[in-house]
């Protein structure tokens, strides 16, 4: 079994869930991250909780480049992590085909990041080969070995970047993994 634990940032508006930014690690130690250049900025900008928490992780124009963003642009449209959602579902098949035929989707409370991941591809139906059809939830694994919501290694740094996320999610699993082990 080879595990991929990733995170996903979107728009949820009760009706429809919109990718913002997408991060993904593997066990087998590949990463991937990507934010989504069609993300629809004019709702994104009337929804403070995201401008506020979601929004300053995305890329910034840096150094020479700094001058060349608008103030109005949420982020930088030339970074290389900016990238079309077709082409963020092109890498993202990839990289979970990459994994081999037994890879598992791991995420935490991930009902939301699966429907929104799996609608890369658009309908339930259209989900390509290779890619699984649920995702494991770290809450299902936590509830199932007896251990509180708070019990668990808590995140330091980066919250709400969707690669920080991923990354902290694979340490919890794997702290999760090392706490059945332990049980008799
Ligand atoms: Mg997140």
């Amino acid at each position: 079994m080879t595990a991929i634990d990733y995170d996903l940032e979107f728009l949820e508006d009760g009706r429809h869930i919109e990718l913002i930014s997408i991060g993904m690690v593997c066990d087998d130690g590949r990463e991937y991250y990507a934010v989504n250049r069609d993300m629809p900025v004019r709702k994104i900008r009337k929804h403070q909780w995201l401008m506020k928490n979601v929004v300053p992780s995305l890329p910034k124009g840096q150094g020479d480049r700094r001058n060349h963003v608008p103030k109005s642009w949420l982020f930088d449209y030339a970074d290389p992590v900016v990238k079309r959602r077709e082409r963020i579902a092109e890498d993202v098949m990839d990289f979970i085909r990459t994994a081999g035929p037994d890879v598992q989707l791991w995420a935490n409370y991930g009902a939301y990041d699966h429907v929104c991941l799996a609608q890369l591809w658009g309908r339930m139906i259209d989900l390509p080969e290779g890619v699984p059809m649920f995702t494991h939830d770290i809450q299902q694994e936590r509830a199932r070995l007896g251990l509180r919501w708070d019990e668990l290694p808590q995140q330091e740094s980066g919250e709400h970047n969707a690669l920080a996320d991923a990354r902290h999610n694979q340490t919890v699993r794997r702290w999760l993994a090392e706490q059945e082990a332990r049980t008799p």
